[in-house]
């Protein structure tokens, strides 16, 4: 099925909750004045539903395949990638002084809504590439920069992030890939990889003319755990002097996993150094390469929480124009007796509006999520602080609920949902990856009520509660849960013993997300009220009624399960429990 980007929704996302325009008024952010948003945002929408949209369903019912050595993709892959990169879509966020276009975050999430919501498994391959440029922009030397980013800027090469192996998935200082140092002779300098990754995404394909693997590994003598783990640039081909690709390096995909769903994205075994002869370059110092890949987690886990609105946005859209269709039964108390089409029944009412609210408020937190990390680039402190407080939220928010909007648009479509033909059930099974990649929305939770709720002594998750409540004016209901929230975080912080705050850790996570975007939501209808967004004057002090009496009430009532506290769980001891 077709989609059309949601281009005016995103428009006033980007307006209300990033408040692009007064990030445009920075030196750093000038060019993103509204012209230029507006090129941006309609432009990649056109191209990723032109382009990239045709290729989902040939991406799911074929799938990447390894043949002989080689991960190829379906007829279209190449070409559409080749488009993206010749019209400059993966530079638009990325570093001025390396290609980029220099312009906000906001608007480079703007580029992953539309390419994903177009083609979920496909997107991933620009998304692992923003990954690696952060983490070479933030860590890499002068001449590491010189020598990858350019060309993993503007695309022509990708990049890949290599942390998974068997026994080190949450637990990532479990891992044992090793690192040794070359003393002399051509690679001198360098450090010979050996060992196995898991599940790496796009680890290996043709599309790109190089991959720059990032990889996480250990040096001899490393501390245990995670404080001995270091960061390698390990490239698919060694760069040459002048910037091309040379020689192959020693590092192939073994294997590609069978998955439930996003077919078109190769999920590679990879092998670094089985002939021993494998080269990789340290980025930043030895030991400290879990704090580099911190650097780019936050928006690496933003950018999956986008993957909620994608597939919400794709799902709704499939599921309104089949309810439109589809004739059944007559309405209810009506004395018309002809069928109607299903859309005119009260229960798929409730399920499309609650697919489009949902959809609409993950929206709204995650572009008011990425207008905090811009003002954080920009120096701001509290909003970097808000911004570390909002990741853990919407990756597991947006990507929990992204699994919900696609099950109801199964729903919607009755028995055509469950069976492939139509479509609903691969944006169900694409969407079922995101809440365990990335670290796993229990791992976010966690961090919400441990790292994330220590900030600034509890004042960052505060502050922000305490803004809600100042801002909700005649919400009751809004006011109330952001009080709760408040509430159980002063409880976690100040009396709940460790396991009782992670056992309470992801409703809890659930009511803060609901509460933000809830207010987000508001923030958006009131601006429609005041004149934006014109075309959306109808729908949105509809979504918006539906999230404030519907969705944030039932999540108050999650109260109870984020105070009860672990005791109950452990009632029984481990074999008593699992017999
Ligand atoms: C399709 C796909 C693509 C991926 N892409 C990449 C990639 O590109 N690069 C990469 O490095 N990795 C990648 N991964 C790996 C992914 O990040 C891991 O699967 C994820 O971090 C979880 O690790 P695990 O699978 O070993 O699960 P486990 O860590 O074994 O977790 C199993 C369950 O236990 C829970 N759990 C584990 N530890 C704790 C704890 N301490 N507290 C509470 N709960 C806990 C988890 O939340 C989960 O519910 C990918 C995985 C998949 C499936």
């Amino acid at each position: 099925m077709p989609y059309t980007a949601a281009t005016q929704d995103q428009l006033l996302a980007i307006a209300v909750n990033a408040g692009i325009e007064e990030l445009a008024e920075s030196e750093r952010f000038a060019a993103a004045e509204a012209d230029m948003v507006e090129a941006i945002v309609t432009g990649i929408g056109e191209f990723a539903a032109g382009e990239w949209a045709p290729l989902n369903r040939v991406g799911d019912e074929v799938g990447a395949k390894l043949e002989n050595g080689v991960v190829r993709l379906p007829d279209g892959f190449q070409e559409a990638y080749a488009h993206y990169v010749e019209q400059g879509w993966n530079a638009i966020a990325s570093p001025a002084d390396h290609g980029g276009q220099g312009l906000p975050f906001t608007l480079g999430c703007n580029v992953l809504e539309n390419l994903g919501t177009a083609n979920m498994a496909f997107n991933l391959l620009p998304m692992l590439s923003i990954g690696a440029i952060e983490a070479l922009e933030h860590h890499g030397s002068a001449d590491q920069q010189a020598m990858y980013l350019p060309k993993l800027v503007s695309g022509e090469w990708s990049g890949t992030m290599n942390l998974t192996e068997p026994q080190a998935g949450s637990d990532v200082g479990a891992l044992t890939t090793t690192a040794h140092k070359i003393a002399e002779g051509e690679h001198a300098g360098k450090y010979r990889i050996k060992g196995q990754k898991i599940y790496i995404t796009w680890g290996d394909h043709e599309l790109a003319e190089n991959i720059i693997h990032l990889v996480l590994a250990r040096v001899p003598e490393a501390p245990a755990g995670s404080r001995g783990i270091s960061l390698f640039i390990v490239p698919k081909y060694h760069v040459k002097d002048d910037g091309t690709p040379g020689a192959r390096n020693d590092l192939r995909a073994v294997s590609l996993e069978e998955k439930l769903g996003i077919h078109a994205s190769p999920t590679c075994v990879m092998s670094y150094g089985d002939s021993d002869e494998c080269f990789g370059e340290l980025v930043g110092e030895e030991n400290r390469g879990l704090a580099a890949m911190f650097t780019m987690m936050n928006n690496a886990r933003i950018n999956v929480g986008n993957q909620g609105v994608q597939i919400g946005e794709r799902a709704l859209q499939q599921a309104m124009d089949y309810a439109r269709e589809r004739i059944q039964s007559a309405r209810a108390g009506s004395p018309d007796k002809n069928p109607v089409a299903i859309l005119e029944h009260p229960d798929v009412r409730r399920m499309l509006l609650r697919m489009r609210t949902l959809t609409e408020a993950m929206r709204a937190l995650l572009y008011y999520t990425a207008g905090q990390v811009d003002r954080g680039t920009l120096g701001d402190r509290a909003a970097k602080a808000r911004a570390e407080v909002l990741v853990p939220m919407l990756k597991a928010w947006a990507t929990d609920t992204g699994i919900e909007v696609a099950s109801l648009g199964v729903q919607v479509h009755g028995g055509m949902g469950f069976v492939e033909e139509t479509g609903a059930a691969q944006h169900y099974r694409d969407a079922r990856i995101a809440p365990i990649y990335e670290g796993t929305n229990g791992i976010q939770a966690a961090d919400l009520v441990t790292r994330k709720l220590g900030l600034e002594n509890g004042e960052a998750l505060l502050g922000l509660l305490a803004d809600i409540e100042k801002d909700a004016a005649e919400e009751v209901a809004l006011i109330r849960l952001a009080n709760s929230c408040g509430d159980i975080a002063r409880w976690m912080r100040d009396e709940a013993s460790l396991d009782d705050r992670l056992a309470g850790s992801v409703p809890f996570t659930e009511m803060c997300a609901v509460a933000v975007a809830a207010w987000q939501l508001l923030r958006q209808a009131r601006a429609v009220a005041n004149g934006a967004a014109p075309a959306l004057t109808q729908i949105k002090p509809v979504t918006a009624r539906y999230m404030l009496d519907h969705v944030v009430p039932a999540a108050a009532g999650l109260a109870a399960a984020a105070r009860g506290g672990a005791n109950l769980f452990y009632q029984l001891d481990t074999d008593a429990f699992a017999d």
